[in-house]
């Protein structure tokens, strides 16, 4: 964050307060969020892998893997150059769907239910003035985010989507991100589903714009920029990990032994209609063990992000960017260790692992 911001590319969480444009005028659960513009976090973040030695390849989709004795000794990727065979003493799955693992037979935790994803999409031309007055002046939730007017024109089948509010994030360069469509029931391992959920999302964003257009203060003249790349999926397959995490753990702020990193984010579970939102009443931050990177059954295999060993509940609020990325740095750190010593994700020293992380400026107190 602090080279994005030198840049001019970031704003530092600790200028965001809660209840204001970046927040998208949300106020439970958003305060000292992070504003970032992607083209620059794409450029910091590949330099800062030039410099620590991290080869980058990109435009290679995982197959399978071979596994000798309940180790992966290699896997494969499709490529345009054919197929490339990668050995690696540690393997970690960051694939927000688990592919890996999931190839590998780890156990899966994912049941008939999954949050509903969505289509991002950026707009240009708000008047930011005039949509401050709004938020500012309106009497409650009902009139800042028009869902009186949301209603009425689902009912008139102007607005053919299950959300209640409008949901608009100021970000860096004059954009604004708007999270509005919803996509019910979509498996993000399937393929034909995922293509028809970005349809169905793009054909959505134009009754957004409609809307917006037609009611938001400070919208009248806004223009689309693009719809997100792809899909925006919220919740898929998970591993089954050395740990469960469970919504009893973080409603506590249990410690671990083997804690790796600590965050505060609300369990924020999207579903046809509506948000279930339990904001944290914790006065401190909760805790993620390292054996909930652990892959089962698999000695060589860690798993970071939306795929890792969570109930449904607590994905929901660990599944976003600051947790995942201390996740990522987690089990990154322990694979190093791992390969270094010759040893299985599960035998590593969880004191030296845990020192690595606090060398390295690891917040966990
Ligand atoms: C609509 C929406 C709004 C959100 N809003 C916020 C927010 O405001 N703030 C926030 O912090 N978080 C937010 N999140 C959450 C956050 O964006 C994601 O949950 C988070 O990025 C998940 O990180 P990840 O690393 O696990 O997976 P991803 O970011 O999905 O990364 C997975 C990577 O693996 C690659 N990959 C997948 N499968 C394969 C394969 N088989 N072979 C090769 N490569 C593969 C993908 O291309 C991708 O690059 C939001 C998510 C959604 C869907």
């Amino acid at each position: 964050m602090k080279r994005m911001e030198r840049e001019g590319g970031a704003i530092h969480p600790s200028k965001i307060a809660s209840g204001t444009s970046y927040t998208g005028y949300r106020v439970a659960g958003h305060s000292n969020c992070a504003v970032f513009d992607s083209e620059v976090y794409k450029t910091t973040a590949e330099d800062i892998c030039a410099k620590s030695r991290v080869k980058l390849m990109y435009h290679l989709m995982f197959l399978k893997t071979d596994i000798e004795n309940g180790s992966i000794r290699a896997a494969y990727f499709a490529t345009k150059d054919g197929i490339y065979k990668i050995r690696a003493k540690v393997f970690i799955d960051c694939s927000g769907d688990a592919d890996m693992a999931y190839a590998c037979g780890v156990p899966m935790q994912n049941g008939d239910e999954v949050q509903s994803a969505s289509l991002f999409f950026t707009v240009r031309g708000v008047d930011k003035a005039v949509m401050d007055k709004h938020m500012s002046e309106a009497a409650d939730m009902e009139e800042k985010f028009y869902m009186k007017e949301i209603a009425s024109e689902r009912e008139n089948g102007a607005f053919p989507l299950a959300r209640a509010k409008i949901a608009l994030y100021e970000g860096m360069n004059g954009q604004w991100r708007v999270n509005m469509t919803q996509l019910d029931n979509v498996d993000a391992a399937k393929p034909e589903q995922v293509t028809a959920a970005e349809i169905e999302g793009r054909r959505q964003i134009k009754f957004v714009m409609d809307f917006l257009k037609k009611y938001a203060a400070g919208c009248e003249d806004i223009t689309l920029v693009e719809s997100a790349p792809s899909l925006g999926v919220r919740e898929s397959r998970r591993i089954v990990g050395e740990y469960t995490l469970t919504l009893e753990d973080i409603s506590v702020g249990k410690k671990f032994e083997d804690s790796v990193f600590c965050c505060s984010n609300s369990v924020d579970m999207h579903k046809k209609g509506g948000v279930d939102y339990i904001a944290t009443t914790l006065k401190a931050p909760y805790y993620i063990p390292y054996r909930s990177l652990i892959a089962k059954n698999i000695d060589n295999l860690l798993a970071a992000g939306r795929c890792a060993s969570a109930d449904r509940s607590v994905m929901a609020a660990i599944r976003v960017m600051p947790p995942c990325f201390a996740m990522g740095q987690a089990a990154g750190t322990a694979a190093a260790i791992c390969a270094a010593r010759g040893l299985s994700a599960k035998s590593i020293d969880i004191c030296e692992l845990i020192n690595a992380l606090l060398d390295d400026g690891v917040y966990l107190p």
